[in-house]
């Protein structure tokens, strides 16, 4: 009975989601200035930052695949500025920050990225995996300059990817962290597939905080503070120190997550797998 239940709860969840996607609609994105001269325009997947120079707009992440999007994000990007888009800088290969790169490239843009991330789409496993883009730098930093503008991209280790890039604009001191920070309950979230690490990432944070910004742009969520970056960067020390502590005092693989204390930090990490978390903090934290 229970589970005849069970079946035909799931049946009507599947039917109401399948009529929900009918009724979506076009997509809603809204756009709104964080300083002057800088944009984020938000919904239909992470969100975007659109920076105006003095002859073009660089714009950050393109959110998930779709031509309605697509059309959706230009509408919005067009309504800051009828000038022409050179740049799409990509902060990782997810698709919902890289999901429209093809667009993009067939509009002519400069698709920029780490050089990581060629090597994270390849092995990416989603139905319609992002173009590559076609442009990509290596080592820790590159700027990029554009009608009197400079962007200064820093790629500070593995994180949520190894190929993530942190975007300062530093002549408005701000920063674009994408998924390297979370808002509220939701969890930080390291692709270990896509090269990402938990025990690495606070190092990625630290090296953020030495920048001069106040103003931070998560990849999901409201605006933050930088004071909101050291708070979380502290949560991710925990985290970490949490789970070293817990393999160093032998507590077995399969029991790890559940060991780890996180009620305090207001979020769960999350992973794909607890192997490649594990394994890591073996190397750095020998049992006795
Ligand atoms: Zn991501």
């Amino acid at each position: 009975m229970t589970s005849k239940i069970l079946i035909l709860l799931t049946a009507l969840a599947a039917l109401a989601s399948a009529q929900q996607k009918k009724d979506a609609g076009p997509p809603v994105l809204t756009v709104q200035q964080v300083k002057p001269g800088l944009f984020e325009i938000t919904g239909a997947g992470a969100n975007t930052e659109v920076r105006v120079t003095r002859d073009s707009l660089i714009v950050v992440d393109g959110k998930l695949p779709g031509e309605q999007i697509y059309n959706a994000l230009m509408q919005q990007i067009g309504s800051i500025g009828k000038l022409p888009v050179k740049t799409l800088i990509v902060t990782q290969h997810h698709e919902d920050h890289a999901g429209n790169n093809d667009r993009f490239l067939a509009a002519g843009v400069k698709v920029l990225a780490h050089r990581n991330q060629l090597r994270d789409l390849a092995t990416y496993k989603v139905e319609h995996v992002p173009a590559l883009p076609n442009e990509t730098y290596s080592g820790g930093s590159h700027t990029v300059k554009e009608g009197g503008v400079t962007v200064q991209l820093y790629h500070f280790g593995r994180g949520h990817t190894d190929g993530d890039s942190v975007v300062y604009f530093p002549d408005l001191k701000v920063i674009a962290l994408s998924d390297l920070i979370t808002v509220g309950s939701t969890g930080p979230r390291a692709d270990y597939e896509g090269g990402g690490s938990f025990v690495e990432w606070p190092a990625v944070l630290e090296k953020v905080l030495k920048l001069d910004f106040d103003t931070c742009i998560p990849g999901a969520g409201d605006i933050l503070t930088k004071a909101d970056v050291a708070a979380f960067k502290v949560k991710m020390d925990t985290l970490v120190s949490r789970a070293r502590e817990a393999v160093r005092s032998g507590v077995p693989k399969d029991q790890l997550m559940a060991h780890i204390r996180t009620d305090d930090l207001g979020w769960a990490p999350r992973l794909a797998s607890v192997d490649p978390f594990y394994a890591e903090l073996q190397k750095t934290a020998p049992q006795k």
